[in-house]
């Protein structure tokens, strides 16, 4: 389904494509309360309409949705209690700016904590990629699995237990790791409620519409598609957003005004859905974990 109603701040945003689904948490004494979660990558798909009349459906793969399309903090509470936070630095703010400010500090905590959770641990205590990319001859695992840290004996990379997994895991989520996929150093999202989603709606029709106007371009993948090329690749643009485009790398969001995304997508025109002129999956966000 759709957002829950109680999810209000992601109104005429486009984060209000993204999907939601219940899952029952236990809670402390017993029982459990009824909480939201996103449905995983493979479940998401959006309609999107174009200016001329043809329409496309979105689906995404290799875990994007959780990867790469960031929200806001859902639970108003926790910006509350953010914003409270806010108003006690130095400064003369409106209720409004440490609301702002809130929600950028909250949505900068979790992007690093999905770079975090996108470079697993090793046993040894090391991560399998140097964060630093400057350090990559000394720290991290090689491809053959070493580490690299000085002195560090380990001959071969093994997860250690993730913390993400774990309170994922008792929280009884459905999906204990969608962010399960290639180790990376580095990691970007589109900030969905930076967006007004007509906007958003109309970048991802026009980015589709300027490769295969015509609906002309051959199916570039077998449906369900087998392999990993060739991507057709699509540019979603934001030219008025500065900060719809982030990217983290070594513990910083060091870039915060970000405005386009290059994607590498497949098209397939088998088994479509009635009224839908071509379905594109995004896989691949471009240059960039
Ligand atoms: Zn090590
Ligand atoms: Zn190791």
């Amino acid at each position: 389904m759709a957002a829950p109603p109680s999810y209000r701040i992601h109104a005429n945003t486009a984060a209000e494509l993204i999907h939601y689904r219940s899952y029952d948490k236990p809670v402390a004494g017993g029982g459990t309360e009824q909480c939201w979660t996103r449905v995983s990558t493979a479940d998401e798909e959006w309609n999107i309409a174009s200016a001329g009349g043809q329409k496309f459906l979105i689906r995404f793969d290799k875990n994007f949705s959780k990867k790469h399309l960031a929200t806001f903090s859902k639970k108003d509470w926790v910006t509350e209690k953010e914003k409270w936070l806010q108003s006690q630095q130095p400064g003369q703010r409106t209720d409004e700016e440490n609301w702002n400010r809130a929600q950028k500090q909250l949505l900068e905590n979790k992007i690093l904590r999905i770079l975090g959770a996108r470079n697993p641990l090793c046993v040894c205590g090391h991560f399998q990629k140097a964060s630093d990319p400057a350090q990559v001859a000394t720290t991290g695992h090689s491809n053959s699995g070493n580490c690299k840290h000085a002195g560090c004996v380990c001959g071969g990379f093994a997860a250690a237990p993730s913390a993400y997994v774990a309170a994922r895991t008792a929280a009884a989520k459905p999906d204990v790791n969608p962010l399960l996929g290639m180790p990376t150093n580095q990691s970007s999202c589109i900030v969905l409620n930076w967006i007004p989603r007509n906007e958003f709606e109309a970048a991802v029709a026009a980015s589709i519409l300027a490769v295969d106007p015509a609906n002309a371009l051959p199916d570039s993948a077998p449906f369900p598609y087998t392999h990993a090329t060739p991507f057709i690749h699509l540019r979603w643009s934001f030219p008025g957003r500065p900060g719809a485009v982030r990217h983290a790398q070594n513990g910083n969001v060091d870039v915060d005004n970000g405005t386009y995304v290059d994607l590498g997508t497949y098209k397939s025109t088998a088994a479509l859905p009635g009224g839908v002129t071509a379905i594109w999956t995004v896989a691949h966000w471009s240059g960039q974990g």
